[in-house]
């Protein structure tokens, strides 16, 4: 369990849906198309296929549901009462329910938000705001399977994928909360998926969902504001160049296989050349393309060390030149977030200046990254669906007590 300190009881959850809302227990039996599962492309086919509809309607509802935040059918004026009627029969518009939501001293917003039809997998999404700009970060799955070593999601494990209603929803449900209207008054201009989970291990919903964050009919953000965060799953990073044209990020963390090895299981898997040239590739792959960003978490004494930043400048050397392009490399910097249980420290202040000084005269674009939002446990690292953990416990607990014959009578 994180430091948030709250608890959460099943039941009852408070849900903070407004009147016409549909939650994802109420929409348990019901064998409707869920419309936030669809982007254009989907929706489309939905009208034209299911139900016999022209695609300008399909437009239509796209813009009530994710422009003005309206999901009952019986609201959208602008339809006839024929649609609306076929559309209660066929479809509906289920969102993630809020379990608690909490504002950090320093503006920063986070979301718990139950998933699934009992509402008990829970996933944060985090808002960041800063100058000029807000940013959403998304998460793909309930937990990770990918257990690196310094990250508090690895500690409650893989659940599973979340569906693109779910990871769009979290844009859903945070967009309306701040009053975002996409085009006129932008709150929400950047997406980054850096929540729980890899996304590129949930490609087709992720792929899906970010479509819709891109589509004026969406939220309308041009695609160099929308990051997909991987821990380097080579051949998805390749197939992913082909198919949508968002800024890449990678979790690089070390700059050789023996240390990245220690802190990401998956680099033995796909080693740091080989994640590197499908990092080319992706840049060679669509000409508007100019950069990827490398994150880089400073754990003391693991992977701070002035040797380690001269490993990493040259690595980034060697990558502008395989791309043939100045700069294609940035480094982002990231002062590790402490989680309960965890052997790493944050590296002291002066290391990671002197660690960005190294590389910014090595003539590297390095930014740190400033930590946001760690009062409430949101910083990069520290995600992690606690509810989850909660019934965990609460079934363990039980399992103890029958354990001990008292059974149900205390549960
Ligand atoms: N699985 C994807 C998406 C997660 S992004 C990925 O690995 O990229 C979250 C980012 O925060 C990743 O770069 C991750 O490595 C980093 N991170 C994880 N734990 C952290 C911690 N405790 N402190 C700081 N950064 C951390």
């Amino acid at each position: 369990m994180s430091s948030h300190g709250e608890q959460h009881d099943f039941p009852p959850i408070p849900l903070k849906l407004a009147e016409g809302v549909r939650s994802v227990a109420a929409a348990a039996a019901s064998a409707k198309r869920n419309l936030l599962d669809l982007d254009r492309e989907g929706m489309e086919k939905f009208f034209v296929e299911t139900l016999g509809e022209q695609k300008f309607r399909a437009h239509q509802v796209m813009k009530w549901i994710h422009h003005r935040y309206v999901t009952d059918f019986g609201q959208m004026t602008d339809l006839g009462k024929g649609l609306r009627a076929k559309l209660q029969e066929h479809a509906e518009v289920v969102v993630p329910n809020v379990v608690f939501d909490k504002p950090s001293a320093d503006g920063t917003h986070k979301w718990l938000l139950g998933m699934g039809v009992d509402g008990k997998n829970a996933v944060e999404t985090v808002y960041i705001p800063d100058k000029g700009r807000g940013t959403l970060c998304v998460s793909s799955q309930v937990g990770c399977g990918l257990n690196c070593s310094f990250c508090s999601t690895a500690t409650q494990g893989f659940n599973r994928n979340l569906s693109t209603a779910e990871i769009i929803g979290q844009v859903w449900i945070t967009a309306r909360h701040l009053g975002n209207v996409p085009a006129q008054i932008r709150r929400l201009t950047n997406v980054v998926m850096m929540g729980m989970g890899e996304p590129l291990l949930n490609f087709d919903n992720v792929v899906r969902a970010m479509n819709i964050m891109r589509d004026d009919l969406g939220y309308g953000l041009a695609s160099k504001r929308v990051t997909l965060s991987t821990s380097g799953l080579v051949p998805m990073i390749d197939r992913l160049s082909t198919e949508t044209d968002v800024a890449l990020a990678i979790s690089l963390h070390a700059p050789n296989d023996e240390l990245r090895g220690q802190l990401i299981p998956l680099n033995k898997k796909y080693p740091v050349a080989e994640l590197m040239a499908s990092c080319v590739r992706y840049l060679r792959a669509n000409k508007k393309r100019d950069s990827v960003t490398f994150e880089y978490t400073l754990m003391k004494g693991v992977n701070d060390g002035p040797e380690h930043a001269r490993q990493l400048a040259q690595l980034m050397r060697k990558f502008d030149n395989a791309a043939q392009l100045k700069n294609a490399g940035k480094v982002n910097l990231i002062p590790f977030n402490p989680f309960p249980g965890t052997g790493y420290e944050r590296s002291p202040d002066e290391d990671i200046r002197a660690f960005q000084k190294l590389l910014l005269d090595s003539g590297v674009l390095t930014m740190v990254r400033r930590t946001r939002g760690d009062d409430i446990d949101a910083a990069c690292g520290q995600l992690k669906g606690q509810v989850m953990d909660r019934t965990r416990r609460q079934a363990e607990f039980k399992r103890r007590l029958q354990e001990q014959g008292v059974g149900d009578a205390a549960a």
